[in-house]
């Protein structure tokens, strides 16, 4: 009996240990590298991220391609076999990997198979320390990005861009507002000086963490050290600030989107006041309540529209709450109505403590499950590395479980406070008035033909 209670309490212990995703075995190397690794309970296979600390938002407008163009250079080959022979060795370990550069890192994604973890761990120390950027290879990834950018960037693109029919609703607002670059960055006039140095300022331990999930090789901590633990850190170069609100946007605008169509797209941005004190959670559990609200008033009320949404988004240093919907044309005065009275009662009312209640307890039930297998948990924690700290990640669902009603409603105010911005993204003519017009050319058309006729005779 004794022993078997003892296996019992083994068994939830270890079972406790693997669910618990939010510690890990987290150290830096004396050169300063970040290494977060976590046994994992999918057998046979690790996953890997290597963030780097460098992204579009550390470069000015005209440069913001350079790290962009230099994750695709870091794939161009470490040997006389290139870009092909890479791949073929990775081909042979049994991996797959790619990378991705954003507004805030550089990450290189790969899934692996446990066996070769190593191996895999050293072709890509050989892909960060032995490429060569030569001038050949350096056009030849001038094309990819310039390809993967939509082509080349025509003077057509470029004016539609200015003129705010490139971007989406809320691209379009953040330009407006001054968070973001008006104009696709270009690759053509960017150098080999200047990717090296990206390379030597920012590709160093001191600006990396290494993640890895998974079934984890044992020799892995002494492999690290030996290898990566090689690398040279530098002195670390600053990051830009983050661009803050610097123009006034129009509070209202129609944005054309095709030619023709029926339907419409309502957005409703609100910028997040920024409050002491309130957690990143407290605006998810809002936007939750929002998007709740939303589907209530205008799908199942009012029948507006399919599928309304919230939605945050981050632009520099600002995040913004959106209200959107999808509507038929005609509604948008009607939908714009509902959401005003939806504002007005929140206003008077606050929250309904019962349904933030039950979104509050369905947010907290969502963690349990929301991150499945070894490479959704290195992906959670390489969108978490700014919520990470001695070997252990923030508990989302502790930190919502603190948030108070009062709180919420206090943050909704806030948020209220300001009139923000609508867009309404529309087709340039409704099937209705298209027809119209066509009718009425028709019409002139018939009176100019008549009345020549009716001339040429006289
Ligand atoms: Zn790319």
């Amino acid at each position: 009996m004794r022993c078997l209670l003892f296996i019992c309490l083994l068994l939830g212990a270890t079972q406790g240990f693997a669910l618990d995703r939010n510690s890990v075995e987290g150290y830096q190397l004396p050169n300063g590298l970040q290494l977060i690794l976590k046994p994992g309970n999918d057998r046979g296979h690790v996953s890997i991220r290597l963030v780097v600390g460098v992204g579009l938002d550390d470069f000015s407008c005209a440069d913001q391609q350079l790290p962009h163009l230099l994750e695709h250079l870091l794939f161009s080959g470490i040997d006389d076999t290139g870009e092909g022979g890479l791949e073929e060795r990775m081909q042979a370990l049994g991996g797959e990997w790619n990378a991705f550069t954003s507004h805030a890192d550089t990450t290189f994604v790969i899934e692996a198979p446990a066996k070769n973890q190593r191996k895999i761990l050293d072709l890509l120390l050989g892909l960060l320390t032995r490429t060569q950027l030569t001038e050949q290879r350096i056009s030849d990834a001038k094309q990819v990005v310039e390809r993967e950018d939509g082509g080349h960037y025509s003077h057509l693109q470029r004016w539609l861009d200015r003129q705010d029919l490139g971007h989406s609703a809320s691209n379009q607002l953040a330009v407006e507002l001054g968070l973001k670059c008006a104009e696709r960055a270009e690759v053509h006039d960017l150098t080999r000086q200047q990717l090296e140095a990206v390379r030597q300022n920012w590709y160093a331990p001191n600006n990396m963490s290494l993640i890895i999930v998974g079934d984890l090789d044992r020799l892995l901590p002494a492999y690290l050290e030996r290898t990566y633990g090689a690398l040279e850190p530098v002195e670390p170069s600053e990051h830009r600030p983050l661009a803050a609100i610097d123009a006034k946007a129009d509070a209202e605008r129609e944005l054309v989107r095709g030619v023709v169509g029926d339907t419409a797209t309502l957005h409703w941005l609100l910028p997040e006041p920024v409050i002491e004190g309130q957690s990143d959670e407290t605006w998810s559990l809002l936007r939750d309540y929002l998007e709740w609200a939303l589907y209530s008033e205008l799908r199942l009320k009012h029948g507006l529209s399919y599928g309304p949404w919230a939605e945050r988004e981050v632009f520099g240093g600002v995040s913004f709450l959106s209200l959107n919907a999808d509507l038929e044309r005609e509604n948008v005065p009607q939908a714009r109505q509902v959401i005003e009275q939806l504002k007005a009662r929140l206003l008077k009312d606050g929250l309904d403590p019962q349904v933030f209640a039950r979104l509050k307890n369905a947010a907290i039930a969502r963690q349990a499950w929301a991150v499945q297998g070894n490479s959704a948990l290195a992906d959670y924690y390489w969108a978490s590395l700014g919520d990470y700290e001695e070997g252990h990640f923030a508990d989302p669902a502790k930190q919502l479980k603190t948030i108070s009603l009062e709180q919420a409603n206090a943050a909704l105010r806030e948020l209220f406070a300001e009139p923000g911005y609508i867009r309404i993204e529309k087709p340039l003519f409704g099937y209705h008035s298209l027809s119209m017009a066509i009718l009425g050319v028709l019409a002139l058309l018939i009176i100019v033909a008549v009345s020549w006729r009716a001339w040429r005779r006289r």
